[in-house]
């Protein structure tokens, strides 16, 4: 078995369907687990699987959208009922922090209780850990969009939203999250083995100009809004070998 994978647990947008879960993406390496996004059926799409949950050792959120979010709470919940008693830590956007802690806190969720260490960190774009997983956060704009409510209704949203470049085994992934343009992802792809590009926001025709530039890039298509839409996606990129369509399930080795 490969040293290293990437395991699409949710390949949905924003838009549920019946058929795929919200955004969640699992990287290994050896016994070492980071799930990138817990968005809403991500957990149960985990036991659906047989996968133990209690393994997972790092959750990073790229931004607070629901189809991003939404199973945290109930992911801890279960770590709890399983019995999990090894450490975990949670990455979130910073303005996300204190209102997350609050949150679980009003849900019954209290990690005072648990076995297992809960360790919640806020971050702003820069390094986030190094070991075993080097995970870099990019800030993009994809919340900016909602600025003039921002200022209107007097929030303190920063309208965080992350891309994530990890390294791991000597392999790089990029998951771009949601990002406002594919443009604004573009400098930050060197040296990146794998794409994993969430395709709700950017310019189909620039991808796919970008993907037959650099057929040693295997670039993975997601957050995908139906069947049709993956089909559209598919049709799309036929003949470029490097650009697969995500599906729930679907397992990327790494080397
Ligand atoms: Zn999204
Ligand atoms: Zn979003």
């Amino acid at each position: 078995m490969a040293r290293s994978s990437l395991t699409i647990h949710g390949s949905a947008s924003g838009m549920p369907n019946g058929g795929r879960v919200c955004s969640g993406y699992l990287i290994e390496h050896h016994d070492a687990l980071t799930l990138l996004d817990c968005g809403s059926g991500v957990a149960a799409s985990f036991l659906r699987k047989g996968f133990d949950l209690r393994r997972l050792d790092c959750v990073v959120i790229s931004h607070t959208h629901p189809d991003h979010v939404s199973d945290l709470p109930l992911l801890i919940q279960y770590l709890h009922l399983a019995g999990k008693s090894s450490p975990i830590d949670f990455y979130l956007p910073r303005e996300f922090e204190t209102i997350f802690e609050q949150m679980i806190r009003a849900m019954y969720v209290i990690p005072e209780r648990y076995a297992f260490d809960l360790r919640v960190h806020g971050y702003e774009p820069g390094v986030l850990c190094e070991q075993p997983f080097a995970i870099e956060a990019i800030g993009n704009s994809h919340l900016k969009s909602y600025e003039s409510d921002v200022r209107r209704l007097g929030l303190p949203n920063r309208m965080q939203s992350f891309s994530l470049r990890v390294t791991v085994g000597g392999v790089t992934i990029v998951y771009s999250g949601d990002v406002a343009s594919f443009g604004e992802l573009k400098p930050h792809l060197d040296e990146c083995h794998l794409l994993l590009l969430e395709t709700s926001h950017v310019d189909i025709a620039e991808v796919k100009e970008y993907a037959a530039g650099y057929p040693g890039m295997r670039i993975v298509l997601t957050h995908l809004t139906g069947e049709d839409a993956a089909s559209r996606l598919g049709r799309e990129f036929e003949g470029l070998r490097n650009v697969q369509i995500a599906e729930d399930g679907m397992r990327v080795e790494l080397g």
